[in-house]
């Protein structure tokens, strides 16, 4: 096993304290404040927006490479992406891709399978064994996506706080922000967890990854995540129609505004392939 040592212990227990001390603070302040349908209304909006940002801009254009773009709206992607307080794009698909590599092997930086579920879902992030991430050669030589992964990752966050608190006053912080920022850790940390734990397995890969409809519903279609390991390369997570993949449409979307393109599609060779159980022969609802 690899398990990185921490690297400056004092560092991993401050961002660990101050991880903790915002649960306490989002458990804590909503009793603080008015609950007003516009800061609940913020924190639905920034909850699904910061979603977007983790799963369609760190993981399915920087982790992947799914989609092309160009120069200003990759940053803007990566901007929205920070703002999910889940540190810098670099980072965070470097990690991601490190995954991929040993998923559920013991270099894998967050298997349920190798190690705990709670290792998965958060304790790899606060153990501070990861605080550094191996070099991304295909995005490092942007000196802007350097200078928001290295200095500034926290930068988008404070200012969505600051615009919520410009949209709803101290209401909009504690909801629009500070509730919102904690329900998106542990939405996206579902997928490290119970996406490799609960659900069904459609392809053989060499994994333990799962399809689970319900963690694909509260992460924008990252739950399809056994058809993600099976074809990683592919924007779309959700095979079926009836797989729910909120940020793959808006991908489409962006495409007929031109925002995006090369928008990679599953070829049909790759969904037949390495198939557990021959497809049905009629769909659910038919
Ligand atoms: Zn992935
Ligand atoms: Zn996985």
């Amino acid at each position: 096993m690899s398990f990185p040592r921490p690297t400056i212990r004092w560092y991993a227990r401050l961002r660990a304290s101050l991880f903790i001390l915002l649960h306490g603070a989002a458990l804590v302040a909503p009793f603080c404040v008015p609950i007003t349908g516009e800061a609940v209304g913020l924190c639905v909006l920034f909850y699904f927006v910061r979603m977007f940002g983790v799963t369609a801009a760190y993981h399915r254009y920087f982790a992947h490479r799914t989609y092309k773009t160009s120069r200003w709206f990759q940053f803007v992607l990566a901007w929205i992406g920070c703002s999910a307080m889940q540190k810098g794009p670099l980072w965070w698909a470097a990690h991601h891709r490190e995954h991929h590599k040993h998923s559920d092997q013991a270099d894998d930086p967050h298997s349920p399978i190798v190690r705990t579920v709670w290792w998965a879902h958060v304790g790899w992030v606060l153990s501070g064994r990861y605080t550094t991430a191996p070099i991304m050669k295909d995005f490092a030589h942007y000196p802007e996506l350097r200078w928001l992964d290295r200095y500034f990752t926290w930068l988008p966050g404070v200012m969505l706080a600051g615009l919520c608190y410009l949209l709803a006053g101290w209401s909009g912080v504690v909801w629009g922000f500070l509730v919102s920022t904690v329900l998106l850790y542990h939405g996206t940390f579902l997928v490290n967890s119970a996406c490799h734990l609960f659900g069904t397995r459609r392809y053989h890969t060499n994994d333990q990854s799962r399809n689970c409809w319900w963690a694909a519903l509260l992460t924008m279609g990252e739950g399809w995540h056994n058809n993600h390991h099976h074809y990683q390369s592919c924007a779309r997570q959700g095979f079926k129609w009836w797989e729910i993949d909120l940020s793959y449409y808006i991908l489409r979307l962006l495409g007929r505004i031109g925002l995006v393109w090369d928008i990679r599609e599953p070829t049909p060779k790759a969904l037949a392939n390495r198939l557990i159980t021959p497809p049905p022969t009629t769909e659910p609802g038919h």
